[in-house]
């Protein structure tokens, strides 16, 4: 079993930590908030009060931040660069979501410090980060991916190898516009069908048997009420902020420009996600656009 140092310890990482403490791993934590690094104890962690303790006797830091300005400063950049504190041959996963120009310029001074990295961010939500059950999508060297496997099977269900470093991160860009395309439809759908008398619990069920059937309806359902578990049924609470969506369909854009490749349903989805949270919602989960639908009736 392995020393672990997990840095970020939010919607995310917090449970995932908590699954590597279930795995037998020593998991020492750290996060900016001091009460997310009192729940993690509470789930078997070991606190530390910055990144500089943290991950110290470490054989794998594990990082779970928002953006890469926060994980360019935690390794490279910031007041105390992580890079030069671990030892070589130290193994560096990210799982944040981040551009892969920065991951892969991470990964380069990773290796000029003799240390392992690998992007590995997720897919899955809070639910799959609670249960194990969460896809990684990873980019590295294969050495680098093999030795990152082991400890990410013991997080997930599926660890994917996309490529080389920042081909993990592309992968997920592509997916999460795929997402937020179907999340904007799920909701503009499910609202048609309201508004036309239609009970949203069994319209949900109807599509889910139907060629419409998606990832959003399926696990996440928009509509307060339909589905126990979701942020829809607790105010739209925790989950997956607008403003993380918004963050990665700016990285999505940049993909498209990048590799020529026309993306008009992810540009109307990114407009959506925009209007939704200039209007005071980047804190409440994605699932949320559906109140932008549900206030506009119109057509009378
Ligand atoms: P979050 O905001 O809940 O958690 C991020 C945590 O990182 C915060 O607690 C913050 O204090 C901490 N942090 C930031 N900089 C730090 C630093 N320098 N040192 C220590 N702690 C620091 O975000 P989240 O929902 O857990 O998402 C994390 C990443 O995973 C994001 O990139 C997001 O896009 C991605 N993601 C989220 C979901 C989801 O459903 N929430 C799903 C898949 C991927």
């Amino acid at each position: 079993m392995a020393t672990i140092a997990f840095i970020g310890l939010g919607n995310m990482g917090g449970p995932m930590a908590a699954n590597l403490v279930k795995a037998g791993h020593r998991v020492q934590v750290f996060d900016l908030q001091p009460e997310a690094v009192s729940r993690a104890a509470g789930t078997g962690c070991i606190p530390e009060t910055s990144a500089t303790e943290v991950v110290k006797q470490a054989q794998v830091v594990i990082s779970m931040l928002q953006s890469g300005r926060q994980v360019d400063s935690l390794y490279l950049s910031g007041p105390e660069p992580l890079f030069q504190r671990l030892a070589p041959g130290t193994l560096v996963i990210d799982c944040s979501t981040i551009d892969a120009t920065t991951a892969k310029a991470t990964a380069e001074r990773a290796a000029a410090h003799g240390l392992d990295f690998v992007d590995a961010p997720v897919s899955g939500g809070v639910a799959g980060a609670q249960a194990g059950t969460l896809t990684f999508i990873v980019g590295g060297a294969e050495a680098q991916f093999a030795r990152a496997e082991p400890v990410l099977r013991q997080m997930g269900k599926n660890v994917f190898h996309a490529g080389p470093h920042g081909a993990g991160q592309m992968a997920k860009a592509c997916n999460n516009m795929l997402l937020a395309v179907l999340m904007a439809g799920t909701c503009e759908a499910l609202n048609m069908g309201i508004n036309s008398g239609l009970d949203p619990k069994v319209l949900s069920e109807i599509i889910k048997q139907s060629s419409g059937n998606n990832w959003a309806l399926q696990l996440y359902n928009p509509v307060p009420g339909v589905m126990e578990n979701v942020p829809a049924a607790r105010g739209y609470q925790g989950g997956f902020l607008v403003n993380l969506m918004c963050k990665d369909l700016n990285i999505a854009m940049d993909l498209s420009r990048d590799s020529g490749s026309p993306v008009p349903m992810g540009a109307a989805a990114k407009a959506l996600f925009n209007l939704h949270q200039v209007a005071g919602h980047g804190g409440l989960d994605f699932s949320s656009l559906f109140r932008m639908f549900e206030q506009r009736k119109g057509g009378e």
